[in-house]
């Protein structure tokens, strides 16, 4: 095969990720990877749990130094291995559950009940009678929820904790709509209805509020705090005490090196979907920029990649929010002796997994671009904005330079013309060989696990956990998730 029949044109523009030291250094170990992806098969899963505890403690950190009362609870639906969930019980933090799966096999485990909380959009009776029967603490969304947990503790002759998920909280004149939870102005009403009851005092243990707003803006999530605050002030005068505010998730993580490479990249984005450049995408995506009468519209529907607020400081700027008065959440909190939780998921994923996919194929398509086939589908990295932003890097078996590189699109397994595993056409130093690795970076956080299916039969990825920290590692380092 012609290797260096296309090469680069014009200069794509690189999206480099920030790779922890552990991944730099398995980058280094190309037998180990082949090793271990001919003994599980590609695609494969990497985690390294202690890169979880060192993001979960960052954020602890935080909240020590605001001297506030506080807990972390890993979302485990971002991730679906149970070595990542023995890790956090292990270092004794909390994880969130979603599921019945999800909260039995905490449960199992081995994490206390005070470690976990319940947040499933949908809790049906199984769901809420292992919570109650465990006394883990349910965030309640609505009413028909409320009765259905009343009903299960006097069944099961066992009060049940909950908190109340709020929402609709008003902010600069408009509503930050949900459809989840209680509405904020309504919350004060609905808890002395069903906590302050006779039933409700005999079956429900109120013990916080919650909310999970969409999006990423740490000023929304500030004020959100703040009204948080005020209501458990005017509960307290029905005896309703609040423990505890969860604010639940959506602290921003950072994924790019270069904030220069993020926005040159847009800039080139907007140029190909004017035509005024070769395209940077497959079928020359706008990724959310269209063409509308001949004039570029819209904006780029993804991740914000880059970005400088990203966990620890995206937290700092959530308690530093004032008030009308001009005083922060983290004192306003802390003189009400009201403790703080978070439950994030994608942010502390941050660094802790990699996937590796083995090469099928390479061919030319009609355009005459290069298409590389992986042993791997579109579900097993699939991102829920329109496209995954970061470099690959391909672990070449033969690593020795040839020509000045070239451009091509990775392909997956599914029988469908959208499998493309990643929009963005990337510059790579050579073309790959067959049987040569690809690691694709920073995919523990809903990437690898949260869209995966078994369509055409194939199964899921293995997922393997590096428990050892160090630099060098043999095979038996890496353990299979069990399930
Ligand atoms: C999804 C979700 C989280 C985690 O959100 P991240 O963006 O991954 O941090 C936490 N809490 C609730 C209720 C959620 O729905």
């Amino acid at each position: 095969m012609n290797t260096t029949g296309s090469v680069a044109t014009t200069t794509l523009p690189p999206l480099q990720a920030i790779k922890a030291n552990w991944i730099k250094h398995l980058l280094g170990q190309p037998a180990l990877l082949q090793e271990l992806v001919d003994a599980y098969h590609s695609p494969i899963n990497i985690h390294a749990p202690l890169q979880l505890t060192k993001n979960v403690q960052e954020y602890q950190a935080v909240f020590r130094e605001h001297q506030l009362d506080h807990q972390i609870f890993f979302a485990r639906k971002a991730n679906r291995s149970v070595g990542l969930v023995r890790e956090a019980a292990r270092m004794d933090y909390g994880v969130d559950t979603a599921s019945y799966r999800e909260l039995e096999q905490c449960l199992a485990v081995g994490v206390s009940p005070n470690r976990l909380v319940l947040t499933a959009a949908i809790k049906n009776r199984s769901l809420l009678h292992l919570a109650i029967e465990h006394g883990v603490p349910i965030m309640l969304d609505n009413e028909d929820e409320v009765l259905l947990t009343l009903q299960l503790a006097a069944e099961l002759n066992k009060k049940a904790r909950i908190g109340l998920r709020v929402s609709n909280f008003p902010y600069h004149g408009e509503q930050l709509y949900s459809r989840f939870g209680v509405d904020i102005k309504d919350a004060y009403d609905f808890l002395k209805t069903y906590c302050c009851s006779d039933q409700g005092q005999q079956w429900l243990a109120f013990e916080g509020l919650h909310f999970h707003l969409n999006g990423y803006d740490p000023q929304q999530r500030g004020a959100a705090l703040h009204q948080c605050l005020a209501l458990a002030a005017t509960l307290r005068k029905i005896n309703l005490s609040t423990q505890y505010i969860d604010m639940g998730g959506g602290l921003l993580m950072n994924y790019l090196e270069h904030q220069q490479q993020w926005q040159a990249f847009d800039k080139a984005l907007r140029e190909a979907v004017q035509g005024q450049r070769a395209p940077i995408t497959f079928n020359n995506s706008g990724l959310g920029y269209e063409m509308v009468d001949g004039e570029l519209k819209g904006s780029m529907k993804v991740y914000p990649y880059y970005n400088k607020l990203a966990r620890g400081a995206f937290l700092e700027e959530i308690l530093a929010y004032r008030n009308e008065e001009g005083i922060t959440a983290a004192q306003l909190t802390r003189e009400a002796g009201i403790s703080l939780r978070i439950e994030p998921g994608r942010s502390v994923l941050d660094q802790v997994g990699v996937t590796v996919a083995r090469v099928a194929f390479r061919k030319k398509d009609s355009r005459g671009d290069y298409l590389v086939g992986l042993e791997m589908n579109m579900t097993q990295m699939y991102s829920s904005s329109a496209d995954f932003l970061l470099d690959p890097e391909v672990i070449y078996q033969d690593p020795r330079p040839e020509g000045e590189g070239v451009e091509v699109y990775f392909t997956g397994a599914y029988c469908l013309e959208r499998d493309i595993l990643l929009k963005r056409k990337i510059h790579l130093p050579k073309l790959p060989a067959l049987g040569d690795l690809v690691m694709f970076f920073n995919t523990a956080g809903y990437m690898m696990h949260f869209f995966e299916s078994e369509a055409h039969l194939f199964p899921l990825a293995n997922n393997l956990m590096l428990k050892k920290e160090g630099l060098v590692w043999e095979f038996d380092d890496f353990q299979l998730d069990e399930q």
